[in-house]
């Protein structure tokens, strides 16, 4: 008895002992990293070419040379391709693929960008592979994005486990730096966000202390302007009823009470530039002011730039009345305007649904052995695309690959994880694919 309990144990524990990390996967799922594993040379030699592709923002034909790369990626797999052009926003446009599936199981809406900031006038225009790093304009943010996708998805398809799901891609061609106006540089996104049940968006991948992290929010950005008016004069007067306080004093205290009255968790807000004097001129492009004044004169004008990054719409609303708030008590003899640039970016917000989405991918993580994934603080990361459908759809993002020193010369993509979240996502889509809508 005790031996035959003792074998039956040991034969437990053999199993245990034995069994691989992928021990709760199915076998279609197995079939997946086992292609992704195969297919790695293949997806490295495709985002190199990508790479060595200048995409820059501004760089319209390059953009539209890349999204031609990825369409042929695309269409094999059984996805229709159109190319939406963006000519009107001053960008080259979006590539949008549909994939149709059986029409039951949840509608997947991936974002990612075609686009990086490197326009063709920078020094840093190539792919170089360093052991484990790729190095090159985009490779991580968000061409190592797209190649999570690609990836992904083969892994899908060569698993029986692509033709059923329902599933759309909007690669964008201006992440970087949208076309105005906004509502059409994003109104295909917004339409397709409109149409999922789920986004998930394949930018760079957070990881803190070796630990992969998940991304439930994303702060907006807006832009603020800050004009005051004065009734200017001799200096001697400044500060006496007849002549007031200047632009220069009426500005000093609005931003100085921005700075005391606004903090809130999940909050900031940025001066960027300020001027003033007797006639300050800022330019069309608003990054540069030419000012001029004297120290006998009291200042007419005067101009901040800043911006404002919150975490939810409500958060946004309630501030933007607290600023304005400030600017409605000037000092005598002043007039302070604050208006919001057209083009923000509006929050992803920590939502309920967002969250289980993370659940969703801890139980991949579980099943594939690998860590649970932490909920990444949001001020940790900028205003991005996905933020334009989340308030429709439940959304989750930094589903891309990891990189290091993004948005400089000299961007690594960290290899290795383009293979660890391309199968994440082939296992957490092939799993949405087979869920009632
Ligand atoms: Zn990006």
């Amino acid at each position: 008895m005790f031996l035959r309990l003792f074998a039956a144990f040991a034969a437990a524990s053999a199993v245990l002992a034995s069994a691989p990390a992928t021990a709760s996967l199915s076998r279609a799922e197995q079939r997946m990293t086992a292609v992704v594993d195969a297919e790695q040379e293949r997806t490295v030699a495709m985002l190199a070419r990508w790479v060595d592709q200048n995409s820059g923002t501004l760089n319209l034909e390059g953009v539209e040379a890349v999204g031609r790369m990825v369409r042929a990626e695309l269409e094999p797999l059984g996805f229709e391709v159109e190319w939406i052009d963006m000519k009107a926003t001053g960008r080259a446009g979006h590539l949008v693929a549909t994939h149709k599936g059986n029409g039951r199981g949840k509608r997947m809406l991936l974002v990612a960008h075609l686009d990086t900031v490197f326009e063709p006038h920078s020094p840093f225009q190539r792919w170089v592979r360093r052991g484990d790093w790729g190095e090159g304009p985009g490779s991580g943010d968000d061409k190592g994005g797209m190649a999570v996708i690609v990836a992904a998805l083969r892994a899908m398809h060569q698993a029986g486990k692509l033709k059923n799901a329902d599933i759309k891609l909007v690669l964008t061609g201006d992440e970087e730096d949208a076309g105005s106006p906004i509502d059409l540089a994003r109104r295909d996104l917004v339409a397709a966000g409109r149409w999922a049940d789920v986004a998930l968006d394949f930018e760079g991948l957070a990881v803190e202390d070796g630990k992969d992290m998940g991304s439930t929010a994303r702060r907006s950005s807006d832009s603020w302007t800050l004009t005051v008016t004065a009734r200017s004069g001799h200096s001697s007067g400044i500060m006496r009823p007849e002549s007031g306080a200047g632009a220069i004093y009426e500005l000093a205290r609005i931003i100085d009470s921005f700075r005391r009255e606004l903090p809130e968790d999940k909050l900031t807000y940025n001066v960027g530039m300020v001027g003033g004097g007797e006639t300050l001129e800022l330019s069309g492009d608003k990054v540069r002011m030419s000012a001029t004044g004297k120290t006998n004169i009291i200042a007419a004008t005067a101009v901040a730039r800043g911006d404002l990054r919150a975490l939810t719409r409500e958060q946004i609303e309630r501030t933007k009345a607290k600023m304005q708030a400030i600017v409605a008590r000037p000092l005598p003899g002043a007039k302070a305007v604050l208006t919001f640039d057209e083009g923000g970016y509006p929050p992803m917000a920590p939502t309920a649904g967002n969250r289980a989405l993370l659940a969703r991918l801890n139980a991949v993580n579980r099943d594939m052995g690998l860590a649970e994934m932490g909920e990444l603080d949001p001020e940790r990361r900028g205003a991005g695309d996905i933020s334009f459908v989340a308030a429709d759809v439940d959304s989750l993002a930094g589903l891309g690959a990891a990189a290091r020193g993004s948005h400089a010369p000299g961007e690594a993509v960290d290899i290795p994880s383009i293979f660890r979240q391309a199968k994440r996502a082939a296992i957490l889509m092939s799993r949405l694919a087979a869920e009632r809508r």
